[in-house]
C-alpha cells in the first residue's frame, strides 16, 4: 500500500474484509482509521472528535491510529486539487473512515465534493440516526419521542449531477429532444432555462430498501416507511415506493407484514416478530415527523427527501451541531455530521462537536466496537446534562456552562473516564 502524498501511520493495522464471504469487516485493536477535519469548522469539531474517539477506544482497551487525508480547502492548500485521489484510495483501502463537513458553492464553481466521495466510493445509503440525549433542549414537548433512523438513498434522484446549465448548447439539445421526440411541447416555458434528470433505478432502490430493512431486523425496530412524492412524480418516485414494497416481499416475505396486512390480519396489533412495511407521501412525512414522531422508526427514501427530513428531524432532537450520520457501501462506512462547514463560525473553537462525535459511534458501532460506541453516548449524555455545553444549547437552557468546542470535548473525555 503506497500513496503519493500521504503517509500511513507505522503502527496500526488495516481494517479488513473477513475471509468467510459474510461480508462482515476484521477488525484489529488497533486500526488505521483515515480521518478528514473538513472545511470551515471542520478545523473546530475534527481535532475534537478525535480526542474523544481515542479516549472511548482506549478506554475499551483499544487504540486508534489515525491517517490525515485532505479534501476541500486543505487538500487545494497542500495539492492545489479538491479530491486528491490519494484521499478517495486511502478511505477505499482502509473500508472505515471519518469525515467532517466540506463547502460546495452554490450555482458556478466546483460540484459537491461530498457527492462526488459518496459516488466514487458507491456509498449508496446515507444513515441519518436521530434520537434525543437527556438534557438537550428541542422546540418540541416530547422530544424522547424521536428515535429514528432514516436511510437516504445517496447515488441517484437529482444529486446525480446530471443537469446542463442556462445557455448552454446542451441544455438546447435535451430542451429539444424532450420537446420533439418525447412530445412535451407545451410544457416548459420560453427563455433561459436549466434542466436535470431525476434517475431512480430498481436496483438503487432495492439495494437501499434492504439495507434499511436488515436494519430494523437487527435491532429490533417495528417499521420501515418508504417516503415519496409518488403522487406526483409516479414513475420516479412511485417507482420507488413500488419496488420497495417488492423487495420486502420478495426477500424478507417471513419478517414483514403491511400495512394492510396488519388490520386485515392482526387488527392493527403488531405481532412481535414482524415489522410492518408502510409508506408515506413526503409532505405528510414532514408534518407526522411532529404529530405522530414515535409512529415513525426505520425511514428509507430518495436522496432529496432524505436530505430535508433528516434535517427537520434532526432540528426536533436539538438542531445540527447533535445530529450525527455515516455512509454505507458494501464494507464500506464514511461517518460524517449531518451539518455543513458553518463558515462564519470557523477557526473560532466554539460550535458543538456532538454531531461529528456520534457520527464517530457509528463508526465504531460499524466496527463492532458497540461497548466503545455506548460509552462515547453515555459520556456525552452525561456532559450535557451537567450542562456543560456549546453556545447553540447554552442559548437555550437556563444556567448552562457555556464551553469552547475543546472544552466540551475535555469534559466528555473525562466523563468517559469516568464512567469506563
Ligand atoms: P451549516 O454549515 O450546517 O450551518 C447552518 C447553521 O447550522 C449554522 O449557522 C448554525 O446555526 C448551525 N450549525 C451547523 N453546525 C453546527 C455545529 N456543529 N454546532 C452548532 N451549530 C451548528 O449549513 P450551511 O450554512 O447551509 O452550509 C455551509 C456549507 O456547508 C455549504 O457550502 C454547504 O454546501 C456545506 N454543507 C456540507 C455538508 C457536508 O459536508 N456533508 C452538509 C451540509 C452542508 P446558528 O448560526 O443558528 O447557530
Amino acid at each position: 500500500m503506497s500513496y503519493d502524498q500521504i503517509e500511513v501511520p507505522e503502527n496500526g493495522e488495516k481494517i479488513t474484509l473477513a475471509d468467510d464471504e459474510s461480508g462482515e469487516l476484521s477488525v484489529p485493536d488497533n486500526p488505521i482509521i483515515p480521518i478528514i477535519h473538513g472545511d470551515g469548522i471542520g478545523q473546530d469539531v475534527g481535532p475534537a472528535a478525535q480526542k474523544v474517539l481515542e479516549a472511548a477506544a482506549e478506554a475499551t482497551g483499544r487504540s486508534v491510529e489515525w491517517l490525515r487525508v485532505y479534501a476541500g480547502q486543505s487538500a487545494r492548500d497542500k495539492y492545489d486539487e479538491n479530491l486528491p485521489e490519494d484521499t478517495v484510495q486511502a478511505i477505499k483501502d482502509h473500508r472505515v473512515a471519518i469525515k467532517g463537513p466540506l463547502t460546495t458553492p452554490v450555482g458556478a464553481g466546483f460540484r459537491s465534493l461530498n457527492v462526488a466521495l459518496r459516488k466514487k466510493l458507491d456509498l449508496y445509503a446515507n444513515v441519518r440516526p436521530t434520537y434525543h440525549l437527556d438534557g438537550v433542549p428541542s422546540p418540541v414537548k416530547n422530544p424522547s419521542a424521536m428515535d429514528m433512523v432514516t436511510f437516504r438513498e445517496n447515488t441517484e434522484d437529482v444529486y446525480a449531477g446530471i443537469e446542463w446549465e442556462a445557455g448552454t448548447d446542451e441544455v438546447q439539445q435535451v430542451k429539444e429532444f424532450v420537446e420533439e421526440e418525447m412530445g412535451y411541447d407545451e410544457t416548459m416555458h420560453d427563455g433561459p432555462i436549466g434542466i436535470g434528470i431525476k434517475p431512480i433505478t430498481e436496483f438503487g432502490t432495492k439495494r437501499l430498501v434492504r439495507e434499511a430493512i436488515e436494519y430494523a431486523i437487527e435491532n429490533d425496530r417495528d417499521s420501515v416507511t418508504l417516503v415519496h412524492k409518488g403522487n406526483i412524480m409516479k414513475f420516479t418516485e412511485g417507482a420507488f415506493r413500488d419496488w420497495g414494497y417488492e423487495l420486502a416481499e420478495e426477500e424478507f416475505a417471513e419478517e414483514t407484514i403491511t400495512e394492510d396486512e396488519l388490520w386485515e390480519e392482526y387488527d392493527g396489533e403488531q405481532p412481535e416478530d414482524k415489522i410492518v412495511v408502510k409508506d408515506r407521501i413526503a409532505d405528510n412525512m414532514l408534518q407526522q415527523l411532529l404529530t405522530r414522531t414515535a409512529d415513525y422508526s426505520v425511514i428509507a427514501t430518495m436522496n432529496l427527501n432524505g436530505d430535508y427530513m433528516s434535517d427537520a428531524a434532526g432540528a426536533q432532537i436539538g438542531g445540527l451541531g447533535i445530529a450525527p450520520g455515516a455512509n454505507f457501501g458494501d464494507g464500506l462506512c464514511l461517518a460524517e455530521p449531518v451539518h455543513g462547514s458553518a463558515p462564519k463560525y470557523a477557526g473560532e473553537d466554539k460550535v458543538n462537536p456532538t454531531a461529528m462525535i456520534l457520527s464517530g459511534r457509528l463508526m465504531f458501532e460499524y466496527m463492532g466496537w458497540k461497548d466503545a460506541g455506548k460509552l462515547i453516548r453515555d459520556a456525552v449524555e452525561k456532559t450535557i446534562s451537567d450542562g456543560d455545553v456549546t453556545y447553540d444549547l447554552e442559548r437555550q437552557i437556563e444556567g448552562g456552562n457555556k464551553l469552547a468546542t475543546s472544552e466540551f470535548a475535555d469534559k466528555i473525555v473525562e466523563n468517559i473516564e469516568a464512567l469506563s
